[in-house]
């Protein structure tokens, strides 16, 4: 890493002159004008980059915006916010005083590769059997390059609310959590989430979580349809969002209704299902085996999705976990989980063995990629999450989703947007998402170029949420075999 003083650079391009104004008077003042993004003593050790004014210089930056891959760039982050980047030949720095004190560290990317914090759209706190991970969870997703999360469902919204304001106020590490309200089903559903007894029981539910400060609502595969329009109508009234794992109400049934986000793409689908009945979740998948994704059925659904504004959010890591020739944990992710996963996991991998040419799953796996490339195309909105479970870890498995994005045909720069601006776009949020100028300082350095190899994903060797720089390696550190202890 070069380390060189500057306190002036100047911008060819627009040949103007810029100061980063505070730097080179008084140094004192950088650390406490970087108390807007305050963290607590205890998250020093895992941070790497915190001074007011930093720079990179030589970088290939993926800005989100699906728009080619740019080369050669420098990037210039001020409290907390991207003040500047372009080409590292238009944006000169000049070393005016290298003796000077509050001088700024630049440092050399060269070879490296910059990408936005990644938005982790279906991005619980816990997983099948653990109801509360959050603190774990939340360390994995930062070391992992997810800077927000919307947790898309919650199995205890309070722990969810109490970890997000101390993530907010630096007590805690963790990405910015945009907390759900309790999941909302109806008959027959999961008993240990909320089966309105009538619509009072809803209203009065969905307002306690409300005045609580909770804007996001996930309704389950059994929700009634009458229960889906009030609980719809609510959350819009209070500026709230919906979002469906949906069964008993078709895709299009629930784009017509007004929700905002539907999850898991096809998998979830009842549009087609066979023998499927009104309002109920029932009927078989075997409809996925001959469904053709360009067919005008499937194509008239989408366009009734992108009609009423419907982002859909795909899943991919955690389905092909239940695929047995492709359900493999990576090393990181065995070396965080408890012994009792890793155990859990060993069992499922000696069961597979058995049924490694499975390839139902296989077809159907990749006409879900299918159904999601063709609606990204038409131009839907498709997000990205990992819903975590298996061996498939917080953020471990938001990685894996890129992976599997390009796989599904996307080119590195649209698998980006989908799991960075597409995000924020879906969230409504215009100051996270994509590496632009007056944006928040939140971005990923990755150890290498991502365009020639994808798994460079994995090799994220700085996070900066909010213009403060995280070490990955240290914070993973911190919990080695500790995801999935209670
Ligand atoms: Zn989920």
């Amino acid at each position: 890493m070069d380390i060189v003083r500057f306190y002036l650079y100047v911008a060819l391009l627009s040949s103007s002159v810029i100061s980063l104004d505070c730097v080179g008077q008084n140094s004192s003042e950088l650390f406490i004008k970087n108390n807007e993004y305050n963290f607590s003593d205890s998250l020093l050790p895992y941070v790497k980059f915190k001074d007011n004014v930093q720079i990179f210089t030589h970088g290939k930056i993926i800005d989100g915006s699906g728009k080619s891959i740019l080369e050669d760039q420098t990037l210039i982050i001020e409290n907390g916010l991207i003040k500047e980047f372009g080409s590292s030949n238009d944006i000169k720095l000049l070393d005016l005083s290298a003796d000077e004190a509050g001088g700024v560290e630049v440092v050399n990317l060269r070879g490296k590769t910059i990408i936005p914090g990644i938005i982790g759209m279906h991005n619980h706190l816990h997983i099948p059997q653990f109801p509360n991970l959050g603190e774990v969870a939340a360390k994995l997703y930062l070391a992992s390059g997810v800077t927000t999360i919307q947790t898309c469902g919650a199995t205890d919204s309070d722990a969810e609310l109490l970890l997000s304001e101390q993530i907010k106020s630096g007590q805690k590490l963790g990405p910015e959590i945009i907390p759900s309200a309790p999941f909302i089903t109806g008959e027959g559903g999961n008993p240990n989430m909320i089966i309105p007894k009538d619509e009072q029981h809803l209203r009065d539910t969905m307002l306690y979580w409300i005045d609580r400060g909770i804007k996001w609502f996930k309704v389950y595969r059994n929700i009634n349809p009458k229960d889906l329009k009030t609980v719809i109508d609510l959350a819009h009234d209070h500026g709230g969002k919906v979002r469906g794992h949906m069964c008993s109400l078709t895709f299009e049934q629930a784009s017509n209704l007004g929700i905002d986000g539907i999850e898991h793409g096809l998998n979830s689908a009842s549009d087609f299902r066979t023998d499927k009945d009104y309002g109920i979740c029932n009927g078989g998948r075997e409809y996925m085996d001959e469904l053709v994704i360009n067919s005008s059925e499937v194509v008239n659904l989408q366009k009734t999705m992108i009609k009423n504004h419907v982002f859909l959010t795909s899943t991919l890591a955690i389905f092909e976990s239940s695929i047995p020739n492709r359900s493999y944990a990576n090393k990181e992710s065995l070396i965080s989980m408890s012994p009792y996963l890793k155990s859990q996991y060993e069992a499922r991998r000696n069961d597979f063995n058995d049924e490694i040419k499975d390839s139902t799953r296989n077809q159907r796996f990749k006409r879900i990629m299918e159904f999601e490339y063709q609606f990204f195309k038409m131009g839907g909105l498709l997000c990205s999450g990992v819903d975590a479970g298996r061996h498939i870890l917080p953020g471990f498995g938001d990685q894996r989703n890129f992976i599997l994005h390009r796989e599904t045909g996307f080119t590195t720069e649209e698998a980006i947007q989908i799991m960075t601006a597409n995000g924020a776009k879906a969230l409504g949020r215009t100051d996270i998402g994509s590496i632009q100028i007056g944006k928040r300082a939140d971005f990923i350095i990755l150890d290498g170029d991502l365009q020639d190899n994808p798994n460079v994903i994995n090799k994220v060797e700085t996070v900066f949420k909010n213009g403060i720089g995280y070490d990955p390696k240290k914070i993973l550190n911190s919990i080695k075999g500790g995801f999935g202890r209670e």
